[in-house]
C-alpha cells in the first residue's frame, strides 16, 4: 500500500482480511491523509468540516458516533481514521515516514506481474527495494495544487497562495481579498473572507448551483439518497433539485451570480448554506474570471477590476504519480489516469488505486469496497489463477462512465462518479467475480 490515508487504511484492513501480508509505506508521521492537519501537504485549514455527512462517508463497517454532528470537524476526521487503525490493528503493518519513489513491473508482458517497490526514509538514508505480488496506490488527489497563470501575475505585489496553504482565516482578517475558484474549498473561502475581511471577491468562471448542507431539516445528501432510492430518473431529479433550490436559495442570478451554464449533477456539487447568504449581504462581490494583473489590480473578462492584498487561488488539485510511469495508469498527454472500474492499472490487475475518484458523496465507503474488490481478485489469484486470469480478460465494464449525468470536461471532473453508478458497478463486479467458472 502506498499512503495511509483513509483509503490506505481501507485497503490494509481488507487485504489482511482477506488473509494477506501487507506492508503500507506512508511518508508522513501518522495516519488519516488530508484529514491530518499537522501533515505538511494535508489541504485542510481551521474551519474545515465535513461536506458529505456522516452516514455518506464513513466507512460501512464501522460507523462514526452516534452523538457526533452531521458534519463532523476535520479534527474528529482524524479521530475516527486513529480510532479504525488501532481497532483493526493496521499501526504494526505501517512504514511511517517512508516514501515510495519508484514502482517497476518485473515483468512488463505478465498481466499478473509482481512489482519492485524502491523505498526511502523522508529524513534521508539510502534507499531500498523490495519485491511484492501487488501494489496498491493510495496517494491521494488533493495534494498537488492545480495552478492558473495569468498575464502580469508576476508584478503583483500583494500575497498570492494556493488553497493548500491557506490554514486559517487569520490570514484574511482586515485584508482586501479575492478568491478564486468556486468548489467547495473556494466556497468555504469566500465566506471566512467576507467574515474576516475588508472586503472579498469571489471570481468564478461560470455560474454554479450553490446548494444548502440542508434540506427539509436533513443534510441534503441525505435527501437526494431518498430521492435516488426510489428510482426516479435524473431529469426528474435535475427538475425536483431546480425545483427545491427556487423555493429555499431562489433565483441567483438576482444576488449577482452568473447563471449556471448546466444543469444539477452536471458539475461536481457544491454544498454551501452560507455563501449566498454573505452575497446578499453584500460581504461577498461575485466576479467573472480573471483577464489579466496590471499592477496591483485584477481585470476581470467583463473589465471591471479589484484591488486585493491577498489573492487565495481556490483552483483545485491534479493527481500525481511521480513514482510510476505513465502507461501503467493509463496516463493521457494531460497526466488523466485511464483506470479499469476506475481501480485497476489498464493492463496489471495486480496495481490498483484506491480513493482515485471524485464522488458526489463521501469517499470512504467508496474505498471500502474498491478494496474489496481488488483483494478479491488477488485472492482468487492465488487460488484459481485461470480463473482470476479468465474474469480479467472478459468482464466487462459499464463503458467506464460513473456517472448518469453528462459532467463538464474540465481536469476538475476527471475522477468524478456518481456514487450510487459506480457502487453499483463495484457491485456486479464483485458479484460476477465470485461466479467466475472454473
Ligand atoms: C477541504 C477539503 C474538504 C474535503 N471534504 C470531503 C468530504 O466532506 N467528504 C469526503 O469524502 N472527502 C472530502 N475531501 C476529499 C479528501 O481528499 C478525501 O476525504 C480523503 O482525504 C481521501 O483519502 P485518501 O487516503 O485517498 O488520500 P489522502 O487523505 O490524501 O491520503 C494519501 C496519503 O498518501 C500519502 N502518500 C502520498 N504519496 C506517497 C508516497 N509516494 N509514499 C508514501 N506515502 C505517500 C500521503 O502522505 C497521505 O497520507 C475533502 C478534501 C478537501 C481538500
Amino acid at each position: 500500500m502506498i499512503g495511509a490515508g483513509g483509503s490506505g487504511l481501507a485497503a490494509i484492513k481488507n487485504f489482511k482480511q482477506h488473509g494477506f501480508d501487507v506492508d503500507c509505506y506512508e511518508r508522513e508521521t501518522g495516519v488519516g491523509g488530508a484529514w491530518n492537519w499537522r501533515h505538511d501537504r494535508s489541504p485542510v485549514y481551521a474551519s474545515t468540516h465535513l461536506i458529505s455527512s456522516k452516514p455518506f462517508t464513513q466507512f460501512p463497517d464501522f460507523p462514526m458516533p452516534d452523538d457526533w454532528p452531521d458534519y463532523p470537524h476535520h479534527s474528529r476526521l482524524l479521530a475516527y481514521f486513529e480510532r479504525y487503525t488501532d481497532h483493526f490493528g493496521l499501526r504494526e503493518h505501517i512504514w511511517f515516514g517512508t516514501e515510495v519513489v519508484k514502482v517497476v513491473p518485473t515483468n512488463e508482458d505478465d498481466p499478473n506481474t509482481s512489482w519492485d517497490v524502491t523505498v526511502k526514509g523522508v529524513r534521508g538514508g539510502s534507499e531500498k527495494t523490495l519485491r511484492y505480488a501487488a501494489v496498491v496506490v493510495a496517494n491521494g488527489h488533493n495534494w498537488a495544487p492545480k495552478l492558473p497563470s495569468y498575464p502580469g501575475l508576476d508584478t503583483f505585489q500583494g500575497t498570492v497562495l494556493h488553497a493548500s496553504a491557506y490554514k486559517d482565516a487569520a490570514q484574511l482578517r482586515g485584508k482586501r481579498v479575492l478568491v478564486v475558484g468556486a468548489g467547495n474549498t473556494g466556497c468555504d473561502i469566500a465566506v471566512e473572507g467576507a467574515q474576516q475581511g475588508a472586503r472579498c471577491w469571489h471570481s468564478s468562471r461560470r455560474g454554479y448551483w450553490y446548494a444548502p448542507k440542508y434540506a427539509f431539516g436533513k443534510p441534503a445528501d441525505q435527501v437526494n439518497d431518498r430521492v435516488l432510492g426510489l428510482g426516479v430518473p435524473l431529469k426528474i431529479r435535475q427538475w425536483l433539485f431546480h425545483f427545491t433550490m427556487r423555493l429555499t436559495v431562489g433565483d441567483l442570478q438576482r444576488f449577482g451570480l452568473p447563471k449556471p451554464d448546466h444543469k444539477i449533477y452536471e458539475t461536481h456539487p457544491i454544498s454551501n448554506s452560507q455563501l449566498v447568504y454573505h452575497v446578499g449581504h453584500g460581504g461577498i462581490t461575485p466576479v467573472p474570471d480573471i483577464e489579466r494583473f496590471d499592477g496591483n489590480q485584477v481585470v476581470f473578462t467583463d473589465g471591471s477590476t479589484a484591488d486585493p492584498e491577498v489573492v487565495v487561488l481556490a483552483t483545485g488539485y491534479l493527481p500525481r504519480f511521480e513514482f510510476l510511469a505513465p502507461r501503467l495508469y493509463g496516463g493521457d498527454d494531460r497526466g488523466r489516469p485511464h483506470l479499469r472500474w476506475q481501480l485497476f492499472s489498464p493492463a496489471h490487475p495486480t496495481l490498483s488505486f484506491v480513493g482515485l475518484v471524485q464522488p458526489d458523496s463521501g469517499i470512504f465507503t467508496i474505498c471500502h469496497w474498491q478494496s474489496e474488490l481488488a483483494a478479491a481478485w488477488l485472492r482468487l489469484n492465488d487460488t484459481a489463477p485461470d480463473r482470476a486470469s479468465a474474469w480479467w480478460r472478459k468482464a466487462v465494464e459499464p463503458g467506464g462512465k460513473y456517472s448518469d449525468a453528462d459532467v463538464k470536461d474540465s481536469s476538475r471532473h476527471w475522477l468524478e462518479v456518481s456514487h450510487w453508478v459506480y457502487l453499483k458497478a463495484l457491485e456486479r463486479a464483485l458479484k460476477s467475480l465470485e461466479r467466475v467458472p472454473a
